[in-house]
């Protein structure tokens, strides 16, 4: 949800500061928040992560063969394709951190 920042702090995405005032994402219960730029990039991010692939192909490469995926429950299998899709994600910001210390 979009709020006002009331303090001053950094964005949980791009560690860049958040001025007190600013529009802001935050997620009730968090403690951290997000630029609302950063946050509409990370939600393309994870959809275009989802778009890649197949649940059965992550599953596939998560090692899982055909006959294995029968014995996991959906609440395992969920869990695994979710993990799957941060991984992917997660390796994007940390190559455009990398790149920007580097650069
Ligand atoms: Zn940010």
């Amino acid at each position: 949800m979009k709020i006002t920042a009331k303090f001053a702090g950094k964005c949980a995405t791009c560690t860049e500061k958040i001025a007190v005032g600013e529009t802001v994402e935050w997620q009730p219960g968090s403690r951290s928040s997000q630029h609302v730029v950063c946050h509409a990039r990370i939600e393309a991010l994870y959809a275009t992560a989802r778009a890649a692939m197949t649940d059965a192909e992550r599953l596939t490469d998560r090692g899982y063969s055909v006959d294995e995926v029968t014995t996991l429950s959906t609440r395992e299998r969920g869990e695994i394709i979710a993990e799957h899709i941060n991984e992917a994600v997660t390796n994007v910001l940390l190559a455009e951190r990398m790149a920007r210390i580097n650069g």
